[in-house]
């Protein structure tokens, strides 16, 4: 049985127990505390901060945390979605004809909003 190991954390610089359990479970060790791990987004998504949204006519921008601000149309929202600029937003990108655009996207709720 392997002991419980320290771990430094990639992003905040935070040392972390990795518990001889989760070392059984893992392939390798995680590079980031678990709170880094829970801001990061979910697997192939993405995330940023709505610039714009005209709701009228159903389209916007995203600028998100890395990269080109990417186009959005509402059909790209999930579920009944509202969104306002300066909202924070998880999102898949899509290639398209017109280029890369924003897709399959929810907005983050954020503690005490
Ligand atoms: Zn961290």
């Amino acid at each position: 049985m392997a002991a419980d190991r320290y771990l430094t954390c990639a992003a905040c610089g935070v040392r972390f127990v990795w518990t001889a359990l989760e070392q059984a479970q893992a392939e390798r060790a995680p590079d980031r505390c678990p709170a880094c791990r829970l801001l990061l987004p979910a697997n192939g998504r993405r995330r940023g901060v709505v610039k714009f949204y005209n709701a009228a006519r159903g389209w916007g921008f995203i600028t998100p945390t890395e990269g080109p601000e990417l186009f959005f149309h509402r059909s790209g929202l999930v579920g009944p979605t509202v969104l306002r600029e300066g909202d924070l937003v998880e999102f898949a990108v899509e290639q398209t004809a017109r280029g890369a655009q924003a897709t399959e996207i929810t907005r983050l709720e954020i503690e005490g909003e």
